[in-house]
Parts: C-alpha cells; structure tokens; sequence
C-alpha cells in the first residue's frame, strides 16, 4: 500500500500549501504592514530545496500542491521550480498543481505555467476600481492584474477570483463582482478578513463583514443552490441558479470545518504549520539540510509532526474581540 499521512484525529492530509517566498510586489493592508523586513536569502529553501521538500510530501501521500506566498511569481526562477513539480504529475503521483496569486505577473507567466501542467489559478482581487485597488494593495496596479487574468485565460488556465470581504470597502462591488466573473466564466470566493499581524491598516481601509451577510445579499438578488461539495478545507460553495457560476465563502475563523482538514502549510523557511490558526510548528529545513544524502530523517520529521495536527483552532471573533489573533502575517504561511 502506497504511504500516507494520517493524524491522531483520523484525518488524512492529502493537501500541501507551500510558500515560496514572502517577498510581494503588493502590500495589501490586511496581509503586510508598509515597511516590511523580509528573510535572508540564506534562511530561504533553496528552489531544489523546496524540490525536496515537496517531493518527500508527495511520497508520502500528498495529492494536491498548492504554491503561494508572499506572491509566488516574484521568486526568481521559480518556473523551474513549477518544471521540476510537473514530473509528479506526469507519474500520477500528484493530481493537481496549482498557485494563488495577485495576478501581477501572470501576463509573463500564464503560459509557462501551463506548461508546467498547472490548469488553474486563484487570482486574489478585492475591488474592480483603480483608486480603491491601489488604496486596498498600496503597490498595485489594477490594470496589470486585469492583463494577467486575460493572458491567464488565453492560456487555458481555468481562473477562479479570490475576494477578502471587506465592510465599507467593497461592499458596495458585491454585485458588479459576481457578473463580471460570470461575464468571464470565473468563479469568485469571498474571503472572511482575519486578524493576522498588524491590523491598524486595516481599520483605515474598512472593516470585518461576516460572510453570512454576504450570502444575504446575494440571495435577495439569485437564487442560491448549496453544493455537497467540500474541499477538506474551510470554504462552502454555492451556485448561482441564474448565472451557473460557483460562488464560494471562507470562514477561517469559524471551527466548522477542523474536522475534515485534510491540509499543512510549508513555509519558505521549511516549518511546518499543521494548523493555520495554531502557532506549533515543526522545523523541517534541520533534518532536511543536516542529511543532504538520505530523505529517511525528513520523513521521520514529516510523520512526528502530522502526529502533533491538533483538532482546531481557536480563532473567536465574538464581540468583535479578535481573541486567537495570530502574530505572523498571512504572508508568512500563504494563507
Ligand atoms: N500573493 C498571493 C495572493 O495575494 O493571492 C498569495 C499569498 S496571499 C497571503 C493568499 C491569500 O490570503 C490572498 O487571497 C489574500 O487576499 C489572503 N489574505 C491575506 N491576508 C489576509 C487576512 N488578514 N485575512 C484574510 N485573508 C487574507
Ligand atoms: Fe502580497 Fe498576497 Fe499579501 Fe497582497 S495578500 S500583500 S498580494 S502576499
């Protein structure tokens, strides 16, 4: 029988997010502050050490790779990187390559990621205004995102929008979001906002808008048809009778979805997250680098940390107290 890793909690992790850099071309207020200090190099996996890593995950089980950041795209070579992942797909070891990304570079890239065998993206976007795009990502050009997406499209990538709900900022684009994605054949995803590093910035830009609003509204105006469909993480999606199109929401902060998580977070320092709302992690870039020939001590480090998956986490957003507030920001566990 092939390996796999399974829990305490009886749960198989099959899903491995890994974040290749924390470096980013945007500086979203909810994910980084202005002045950001970012890793040495030498703290980075290296690209064939990031190799590694995946692939002994994927020799033990894991199914589905998802690349993320700080914005993947801007790590430098990372396409051979996505090159290399593609031989586990050609083996049927892996199912499903994919990335989330701001977009900014796709208009370079989309091809190459085809390519690489990677047939679709989640392009993060919060508004469809230029003043307020720039406003929400401080660095961030709406245009080059639109490009990218378009260039993502011609690519054959299959494209699905990822939107942090935001009260008072784009509340107002609930709707003109939804049919611009139909209008493109896109899904789109709300995200709740969560209380990650610094969140001063946030406040001046808008504020926490729970999801089950979001879906209120959308229902006074489509018809709202709930999907069995469970990804193992924390998003529920419905479709939208009128349009066809997907509509997913992400509640991070409620524990409704712990007990089917089928995931751990990489990050681009070699720790492993075994929960996003926990701050135990597992060092895996020790083992990895102090045995350069033999894979057999990573391992073993891969197996005694699944051992130490907790049940959930205890993010609690009542009375608008965000208790649980994580310390590192989204962009240091790609999210
Ligand atoms: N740079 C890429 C991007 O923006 O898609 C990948 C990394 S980013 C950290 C991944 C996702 O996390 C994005 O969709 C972003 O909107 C989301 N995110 C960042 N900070 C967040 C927060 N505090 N609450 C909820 N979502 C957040
Ligand atoms: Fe960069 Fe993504 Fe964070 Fe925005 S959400 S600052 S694009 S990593």
């Amino acid at each position: 029988m092939a390996p796999s890793l399974v829990d305490p909690f009886e749960r198989t992790v099959n899903y491995l997010r890994l974040s290749v850099t924390d470096r980013c071309d945007f500086r979203c207020v909810y994910c980084m502050s202005e002045n950001m200090s970012f890793l040495p190099k030498k703290d980075l996996l290296t690209l064939e050490e990031l190799d590694r890593m995946c692939s002994a995950f994927i020799g033990q089980g894991v199914r589905k790779l998802r690349i993320t950041g700080g914005e993947p795209l801007v790590r430098r070579n990372i396409m051979s990187f996505f090159d290399a992942m593609k031989r586990h797909l050609d083996s049927g070891a892996l199912d499903e390559l994919t990335l989330t990304t701001n977009g900014s570079q796709l208009g370079r890239f989309a091809g190459d990621l085809f390519a690489a065998g990677v047939r679709r993206v989640n392009v993060s976007l919060d508004t469809l205004d230029d003043e307020k795009f720039a406003r929400v990502t401080r660095w961030g050009r709406l245009a080059q995102v639109i490009k990218g997406i378009d260039a993502a499209q011609a690519a054959g990538l299959r494209v699905k929008i990822n939107a942090v709900a935001l009260k008072g900022f784009n509340e107002d684009e609930l709707f003109t979001l939804t049919q611009w994605c139909a209008s493109r054949d896109m899904d789109l995803t709300w995200i709740e906002v969560m209380p990650m590093g610094d969140m001063g910035a946030l406040d001046r830009v808008g504020q926490y808008w729970a999801l089950s609003d979001v879906r209120a509204k959308l229902a006074e105006h489509y018809q709202l048809q709930d999907l069995a469909e469970r990804t193992g993480g924390p998003a529920r999606y419905v479709q939208l009778v009128e349009t066809g199109q997907k509509i997913g929401f992400i509640t991070p902060l409620t524990h409704n979805f712990c007990e089917s998580c089928n995931r751990v977070r990489l990050t681009c320092t070699g720790e492993l997250y075994m929960c996003l709302g926990q701050e135990d992690r597992a060092d895996l870039m020790r083992p990895l680098r102090a045995h350069p020939d033999s894979d057999a001590p990573l391992i073993e480090a891969i197996h005694t940390a699944i051992g130490r998956k907790p049940k959930g986490h205890d993010f609690d957003y009542s009375r608008q107290q965000a208790s649980g507030q994580m310390t590192r920001h989204m962009s240091h566990t790609g999210g």
